[in-house]
């Protein structure tokens, strides 16, 4: 992909590859220098006693708070918003179409979709005429990232589906459609319903393809149009893991860990079985972070299994709440009255890959790009893709697809001015792309997690004092509200 390595990246990664020499590959005060200068840049020498004092005495983090903040008066919520209805069998256009406007689809309004926006509004305002429009079928935002402690902790599953409505401020901007897209051509996307003010069909001018990936259930709530039906399959989690004795946790990524932390925290009379098919946790961060995450699932008391398969039973598992054997590829046999899948994702690229089949890696199902984000496809300079659907070597995070969806909507507004100013498509100068560092915060229960952070680009990891800096006991949901462009209240959280 042609991707230009900075100096400090290549040596960083050449350390890396030297038994001990490595940034985080040591003990713990190989890190703590860098862990305790990154802490008193954020929080200052105060903060940071303090918080090493409430790692130290095991002081636990701040509770839940027992009401939401009222809505602020400068941001009172509309009747519009207050009846905010989604029947199913209609679309809701957040603002009023307008024909000499030029579209700049983007099809999926999770991070993708939003990054972009956000983008637009804060550092690479639209040229004139052209808006975007979001195509996206569920009817909120999922913030994803705090799915695992909703499918165990009842409470904040309603601050976990971020309505969309004020997303675009004028009809200028753009807004989103509820719907779900179904094909693709040339020149329009087709959807899978008529939608006031355009019919079936968008004409898109550019597009940015941010579709994402399906992951098994709790992580991901692919099929969930509403509001409701997310809220419930998380209590329906909850209610399942309360009648549970025996839990299997099939999968040791992020969400797997985070799932068996959770539940071990909460009911440690369960048995927690934890089985990854690797030798090490998320294997694509440092072994440090492999090592930090084992020893608080194992202080937790979660059984861990690594380098071995669940083997799946045909058909799946029955989830009847009955006690059934579960047999690995080793010859395991492990016991279990609630098994949860939290193994691999799969790209929804297929809509694409009607479209631009040559942009599909056959492999993975990925969209190959440029380090422009354009789709590697060379007839279709206007489709960009960005975020998980993408194959990329960076990390499937939030982080990337931040990244991804910003640089994309950079090159889109510069493709549209180059144009405009009389330039050939290729000599209009696009911005490239570098790699995106892989980072991840990872919270384990209510006071314990692990981190790899980038810093001056080193990556380090740190564990439960760094971490703790950034608990809240709803993942810090109120940070998607805010993306959306409506604080989180007790006037906000239902809608
Ligand atoms: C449980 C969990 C926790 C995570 N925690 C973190 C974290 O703490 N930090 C972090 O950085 N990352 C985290 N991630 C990863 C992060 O959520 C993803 O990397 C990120 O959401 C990718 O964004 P995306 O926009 O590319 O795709 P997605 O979030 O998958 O969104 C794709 C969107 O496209 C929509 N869509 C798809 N097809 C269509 C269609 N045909 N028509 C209309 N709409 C369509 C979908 O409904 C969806 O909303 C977590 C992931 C999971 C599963």
């Amino acid at each position: 992909m042609g991707i230009t390595l900075s100096r400090y990246e290549a040596w960083g990664k050449t350390v890396e590859r030297v038994p001990l020499l490595g940034p985080v590959v040591g003990p713990i005060w190989l890190e703590l220098v860098p862990a305790l200068l990154t802490s008193l840049m954020v929080q200052g020498v105060s903060g940071t006693v303090k918080q090493i004092g409430a790692q130290w005495w095991g002081i636990p983090p701040p509770p839940r708070p027992k009401s939401l903040p009222a809505a602020p008066a400068t941001c009172e919520v509309s009747p519009a918003v207050e009846n905010h209805e989604v029947p199913e069998d209609t679309v809701v256009v957040t603002k009023p179409t307008d024909d000499s406007c030029k579209n700049i689809v983007i099809i999926g309004g999770s991070v993708t979709g939003i990054a972009a926006t956000l983008k637009i509004r804060f550092g690479c305002p639209l040229p004139a005429n052209y808006r975007v429009i979001i195509i996206e079928k569920h009817t909120h935002m999922h913030y994803m990232f705090a799915f695992p402690r909703a499918s165990v902790i009842p409470g904040f599953e309603n601050e976990l589906f971020v309505p969309y409505d004020r997303l675009f401020t004028t009809p200028a901007e753009g807004a989103v459609v509820h719907a779900s897209a179904t094909k693709l051509t040339h020149t329009h996307v087709e959807l899978d319903r008529h939608v006031p003010g355009f019919g079936t069909k968008i004409p898109y001018e550019y597009l940015i393809y941010g579709a994402g990936a399906r992951h098994p259930k709790p992580g991901c709530l692919s099929d969930e149009i509403t509001k409701d039906d997310g809220i419930n399959v998380l209590k329906g989690f909850q209610e399942k893991i309360v009648k549970s004795t025996k839990v299997l946790i099939i999968g040791g990524g992020a969400v797997g860990l985070e799932l068996a932390a959770e539940i071990k925290e909460h009911y440690p009379e369960k048995t927690v079985t934890l089985v990854h098919s690797r030798p090490q946790y998320l294997q694509s961060y440092k072994y440090g972070l492999h090592e930090k995450s084992y020893a608080i699932l194992n202080k937790f008391g979660v059984n861990q299994i690594l380098g071995d398969r669940v083997v799946l039973p045909e058909g799946g598992f029955k989830d009847d709440g009955k006690m059934t054997i579960t047999c690995t590829k080793q010859g395991r046999e492990i016991e279990s009255d609630l098994q949860i899948l939290c193994t691999g994702m799969t790209p929804n690229s297929g809509l694409l890959a009607g479209l631009s089949p040559k942009s599909i890696n056959p492999e993975s199902k990925y969209v190959r790009i440029k380090d422009t984000m354009q789709i590697d496809d060379d007839e279709f300079p206007n489709i960009f893709a960005a975020g998980d659907v993408t194959d990329s070597t960076d990390i499937k995070t939030g982080v990337s697809a931040f990244a991804h969806a910003h640089l994309a909507i950079d090159n889109v507004v510069r493709m549209i001015n180059g144009l405009a100013e009389g330039k050939e498509r290729k000599d209009i100068e696009l911005v490239h792309k570098d790699p995106v560092m892989p980072q991840i915060l990872l919270y384990l229960g209510s006071s314990q997690g692990v981190a790899q952070v980038a810093h001056n680009k080193f990556l380090y990891t740190a564990s439960s004092w760094f971490v703790r800096k950034f608990f809240s006991y709803n993942v810090n949901a109120g940070r998607a509200w805010e993306w959306a462009n409506m604080p989180l209240t007790e006037a906000t959280v239902n809608l």
